[in-house]
């Protein structure tokens, strides 16, 4: 039975790395898949699926008017599994979109993302993918400064001191972001 699931993940807890071994798998036994990731520009290249560790390869790259339940539907191919990266970067309606395709088509997807922001507020995408997933799995990763769970993403300026106000998405910053645990999050060892 086709299923909606979320993956979610701190930075750096291996979201890309298992959508591309997800798809490698498919594809090893001739069952195409789909892989979908946010058209937003973040510093990654539009239209990617990359990993840290170097591996990378073409997504369809999904923006406000994407409708991604009608490019599914009218894909000529059978397809087995439909992956979506950066899932938190999706609106509700993309959402339910995933949900349909599911439902209506009964392909599997599985949507991989950050859950919570910088600021410990969820994503539009992640909210949605939390109510509407039929099941919910964490990736886990340790604290960047410590030996606890990174639950928490950490955004750092150009120096390197912490930030935690501003956009929830930060077009052409140099900010980055570190996974960290809870108290790491508050009082980071910068
Ligand atoms: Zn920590």
């Amino acid at each position: 039975m086709a299923q909606l699931f979320f993956k979610h993940g701190a930075m750096n807890s291996g979201k890309s790395i298992e959508i591309l071994k997800v798809a490698h798998n498919y594809e090893e036994q001739d069952k195409p898949v789909l892989i979908f990731t946010s058209g937003i520009d973040t510093r990654d290249e539009i239209g990617y699926v990359s990993s840290r560790i170097g591996l990378k390869r073409q997504a369809i790259p999904v923006f406000d008017d994407t409708d991604l339940y009608e490019y599914v539907k009218n894909y000529p191919q059978k397809l087995y599994c439909v992956l979506v990266d950066e899932v938190q970067f999706l609106s509700k309606e993309h959402v339910l979109q995933l949900a349909k395709i599911v439902d209506h088509l009964k392909i599997p997807v599985m949507g991989f993302g950050l859950k919570n922001d910088f600021q410990n507020e969820l994503f539009e995408g992640s909210r949605y993918m939390l109510i509407y997933a039929d099941k919910i799995e964490e990736m886990k990763t340790i604290c960047w400064f410590c030996h606890k769970k990174a639950t928490m993403n950490l955004r750092v300026d150009e120096n390197q001191k912490p930030v935690y106000t501003g956009e929830q998405i930060h077009i052409g910053g140099n900010d980055s972001y570190y996974p960290v645990c809870r108290e790491c999050h508050e009082n980071p060892p910068l």
